[in-house]
């Protein structure tokens, strides 16, 4: 017997705590007792049911490292409760965590159990099938969220196909609704936003703290042991393991970033160091997702370190929003779309998707009326009718560009990047590429420690590669070499050169930019946002435009021609 379970075992509940307590269904990513239904009743009356769902861990090769970051903290937080004398049922099961829970109610007598509405929407449907199978649910608001969806349909109205949803809007009112950094009604310092100031690359003005380190307990270790001899064939590398898994190392993490990043938060927000993974991102991502550190609780650290001095307004509203704008609006996204299933899709073909295609007729643009006949199917929305399959430099095989290189060696690595990253290098690619929005949200989803349904669905399909139309940005995120050159480290060690853009040492990404717009300009020249770039490609002669596209179309090849490796096939999802 493991040391887990041979400890987690002493919190089992006798017959008398079944019936006696009330029972609690603490979701995978919902570890906290600091707000919730454990805060509602003393320790010594409350039970809580934790499921540890192989179908889940197997439904997509998930980073190693984000399944060893779940578990141990599922484990860890089981153990927490126990120790202030919460009865646990911990409960190892194949199933799927609905499926799971029937059987265990009907089988240990257990009362009605309840849980706070679930964030994934994977989750909401299999407690429904479950709910449908007689298990007996509760569901009550989940207090970790900032925002109702009142707050959102307030600002926009019902969702509507084909409306853009612009983010500041949104955040503007939870500022106003909130108070939070607000004074008098008005924001603190007089305006709402200080991201024209977030836009510095880093060199070396002020060192960057090394962050602490959370070597593995028992506790952990088991877990990594476990991960490694039971999903080998799972993206990414399981060597290494150095996060957060108790209560206390999650407080500790947070300390340092508050303490230590966040004074140089804003300024090298969107830096990017090929030496540097983190710079001053507190990458707190991971933990807020699994509930360990609480939205509010971060919010009001800020705010008071701004207001006593030790975190600039530039830095601390840059964080804020971050939380209380994106976080939540992304959230909010989802639901309203059911994960993006609601969203206009344009027409699939895959014989005008290929770039080099630049005379194509616009795409035919059609709400999504018919629901895939699998309710577990992502959805596909590909306004730019990008379509060509997301190719095996994402999986690890080297495709030449330093940026891309680097990057992908990271989150191999780290199973994180920081926004910036995933943004103008990954996601700028495979839109400029034209890889299948779907592919490379399936990508983000599996890579990624951060990665749930509602924020990466929302992020990919939405923020970064416009297969939505505008609905989450108003513009697609894309960039040639340029902005890549002035905020990196990346290019001065790379092969190609980011001041050529045509020709075999040019860097294709600004080719591929050209030609992106080129492509897209029945759906794109409109754009009120896209004026100057569109105004500069119409100065290019015909001579320049045939050899970026040349320059494109062999970037393309190139990256196509890589072999993927063995892990590169999707484990799509299957109930
Ligand atoms: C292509 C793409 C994919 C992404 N996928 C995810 C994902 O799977 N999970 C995830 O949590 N974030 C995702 N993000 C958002 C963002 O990149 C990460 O939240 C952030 O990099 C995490 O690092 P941090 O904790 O240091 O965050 P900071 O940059 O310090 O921001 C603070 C917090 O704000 C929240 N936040 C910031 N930006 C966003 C955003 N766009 N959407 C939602 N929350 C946000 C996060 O909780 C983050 O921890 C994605 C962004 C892009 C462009
Ligand atoms: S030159 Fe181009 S490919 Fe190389 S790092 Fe810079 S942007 Fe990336």
């Amino acid at each position: 017997m493991s040391t887990f379970a041979q400890q987690i075992a002493a919190a089992a509940p006798t017959p008398h705590d079944i019936v006696s307590r009330r029972w609690i269904y603490i979701p995978y990513d919902r570890f906290t007792d600091r707000t919730g239904p454990l805060t509602e009743q003393p320790a010594a009356q409350t039970g809580i049911v934790i499921v540890e769902s192989t179908a889940k861990a197997l439904r997509r090769p998930y980073h190693k490292k984000k399944l060893v970051l779940l578990i141990a903290n599922m484990r860890h937080f089981a153990l927490e409760q126990a120790a202030r004398g919460v009865s646990v049922l911990y409960h190892f099961s194949p199933l799927s965590h609905g499926q799971a829970l029937v059987a265990l109610q009907r089988d240990r007598n257990l009362p009605t159990l309840t849980v706070t509405t679930p964030a994934e929407r994977e989750l909401r449907l299999d407690l429904q099938q479950a709910v449908a199978d007689g298990l007996r649910l509760n569901q009550i608001p989940d207090p970790t969220w900032l925002s109702t969806t009142e707050d959102f349909t307030t600002v926009f109205g019902p969702y509507q196909p084909g409306k853009s949803y612009v983010m500041d809007r949104f955040y503007r009112r939870m500022r106003q609704h909130t108070g939070i950094l607000m004074h008098s009604g008005q924001p603190v310092g007089g305006q709402f936003s200080y991201d024209v100031q977030n836009r510095s690359p880093y060199k070396n003005q002020v060192p960057i703290p090394s962050p602490p380190t959370f070597p593995p307990d028992a506790i952990t270790q088991e877990v990594i042991d476990y991960v490694a001899e039971h999903y080998p064939h799972h993206f990414g590398s399981i060597t290494g393991f150095d996060l957060p898994t108790t209560q206390a190392d999650c407080d500790r993490a947070w300390q340092f970033g508050l303490d230590q990043l966040l004074p140089h938060f804003g300024p090298y927000e969107d830096a990017m160091r090929d030496d540097h993974l983190q710079l001053f991102h507190p990458k707190v991502s991971p933990l807020i997702n699994l509930g360990r550190l609480l939205p509010i609780t971060l919010i009001q650290d800020v705010e008071a370190a701004y207001h006593s001095g030790r975190i600039p307004l530039p830095s601390a509203e840059g964080f804020i929003r971050q939380i209380l704008g994106w976080r939540e609006f992304m959230r909010h996204l989802h639901q309203q779309t059911d994960g993006y299933r609601l969203v206009p899709v344009a027409q699939e073909n895959s014989a005008e998707n290929t770039p080099a295609s630049t005379t194509k007729k616009p795409a035919s643009v059609h709400p999504q009326t018919t629901p895939p006949p699998d309710p577990y199917a992502g959805a596909t929305p590909s306004f730019l009718n990008a379509s060509l399959p997301l190719p095996a430099v994402y999986w690890g095989a080297k495709s030449g560009l330093h940026c891309i290189d680097t990057v992908v060696e990271q989150v191999l690595h780290d199973g994180w990047s920081h926004h910036i990253t995933r943004l103008m290098v990954l996601s700028n690619l495979a839109t400029l590429c034209g890889f299948s929005p779907r592919q490379l949200t399936d990508w983000f989803w599996v890579a990624y420690i951060d990665a749930y349904d509602w924020v990466v669905e929302t992020n990919v399909l939405g923020m970064s590669t416009y297969a939505d139309g505008g609905l989450t940005a108003t513009k697609p995120y894309v960039s040639g070499a340029a902005y890549i050159n002035k905020m990196s480290n990346y290019c001065g060690h790379c092969r190609f050169d980011p001041k050529q853009s045509t020709g075999p040492n040019s860097c294709p990404f600004t080719a591929l930019y050209w030609t992106f717009l080129e492509r897209n300009q029945p759906l794109l020249g409109n754009n009120f946002r896209l004026q100057m770039p569109y105004t500069t490609l119409r100065k290019k002669s015909p001579a320049d435009l045939v050899q970026l596209r040349t320059r494109a179309d062999q970037a393309i090849a190139a990256l196509q021609a890589a072999s993927q490796p063995e892990y590169h096939q999707l484990n799509l999802p299957t109930r």
